[in-house]
């Protein structure tokens, strides 16, 4: 299994809390941009001739926000420069306030299968505060555009002055719009961003309130039939993504576009972050890796265990050891024992225990720690 992530920086304007790689000044600059994407298509792709890709992901920036005709474009140089599977999930994230009936007969035409929305929040006030461009009707209209088709929303914790009840009516607002996937996310203030001098003004959740926002919404989704496959992703029985499910069973993935990351023959590498320095390396016929890390066999034990461990279902020992050589429970015997209270432990299987699930990074920590020692 293999995947596909297309990088499209384009947004309408700039969301308080983005730190992503999108760039609304230059939205002008789509038909140059999508002229190097394709060329860069057209280069991995002969790189990576034998491998059959399953997933295909238009992420950004906002994809929805570029003319339609550029997704399809990227669509059919895809389809012509990689072998990607017949029944491959091809996900388009959507920003409400940027979808129409003539792009979704474009999207639709074009192989797109699955549709990932912001919707963040329900509350207008508070969309507004985040400088994002839709409503919540927006929302609801762009689902039932978009109806019978697979659909995810995002949704946002860690918001202004965000209590429980506004949580769990914006997941009754994701619910009304018949999705079948959620994402939830702990909004993160990155330094730099607008978000952030509220964050230090003390307007934000602090990191009790998000976890038992958290707590509360992962119960909720749960009552409404949504289990948890991953730490920040619900869905219902046999909807979960197999893009980022693919993610944390560390397999590989080809990232095209500005800032886009890939994971191929165990080598971790990053496309330039800015417009300007993406298409200068692409126009000279260079690929425009700007970092690149071979990852050995220790470094690809920590990342299954810390992989697999955000998971529902853990990580499978038997795999561990065919994959990297190892013996878990030995090589990592001091881990196991320290962080027992913590964990489900069986001889196929090594989970988080449900109700430490959200605080598991000191958890998988101790797995770094001491798979150094052998
Ligand atoms: S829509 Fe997404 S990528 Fe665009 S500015 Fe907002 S958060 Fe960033």
């Amino acid at each position: 299994m293999a995947g596909i992530y297309i990088h499209i920086p384009f947004c309408r304007q700039k969301c308080t809390y983005c730190d992503f790689a999108s760039f609304p000044k230059e939205l002008g600059r789509q038909e140059s941009y999508f002229a190097c994407l394709y060329r860069e298509i057209k280069g991995r792709g002969e790189q990576l001739k034998g491998r059959v890709f399953d997933t295909v992901y238009f992420g950004g920036g906002t994809p929805s926000a570029v003319e339609p005709q550029y997704i399809a474009g990227a669509m059919k140089q895809i389809g012509n420069c990689f072998a990607v599977a017949p029944d491959a999930e091809i996900t388009l994230e959507v920003n409400p306030g940027t979808i129409d009936e003539k792009k979704y007969a474009i999207y639709k035409k074009a192989g797109i299968n699955r549709y990932s929305i912001g919707l963040q929040t329900g509350f207008d006030g508070e969309l507004r505060r985040l400088n994002r461009i839709h409503t919540a009707k927006d929302f609801l209209l762009a689902c039932s555009l978009l109806k019978g088709e697979r659909k995810s929303a995002d949704i946002l914790i860690g918001l202004h002055d965000q209590t429980e009840e506004q949580l769990l009516k914006t997941i009754d607002l994701a619910l009304a719009g018949e999705v079948e996937h959620v994402s939830m996310y702990a909004l993160t203030p990155e330094v730099g961003t607008p978000i952030y001098t509220d964050y230090l003004n003390g307007e934000l959740p602090d990191g009790d309130e998000i976890a038992d926002l958290y707590d509360a919404g992962r119960r909720y989704l749960s009552e409404k039939g949504f289990h948890r496959y991953e730490v920040s992703n619900f869905a219902k029985e046999g909807c979960e993504s197999r893009h980022n499910a693919n993610y944390w069973k560390r397999g590989e993935y080809i990232g095209l576009g500005v800032s886009a990351s890939s994971f191929i023959d165990e080598r971790r590498f990053t496309n330039a972050f800015t417009l300007d320095e993406y298409m200068n390396a692409v126009i000279l016929n260079k690929f425009p890796e700007i970092s690149s890390e071979q990852i050995d066999n220790e470094g690809a034990k920590f990342e299954m265990i810390m992989l697999a461990l955000r998971t529902e279902k853990g990580l499978c020992v038997a795999e561990f050891n065919v994959r990297t050589g190892g013996d878990f429970f030995k090589d990592y015997a001091a881990a196991l024992a320290s962080q027992k209270n913590y964990l489900d432990i069986s001889p196929e299987f090594v989970r988080i225990k449900e109700e430490y699930m959200y605080v598991q990074n000191q958890i998988i920590s101790a797995f770094m720690e001491k798979s150094d020692n052998f």
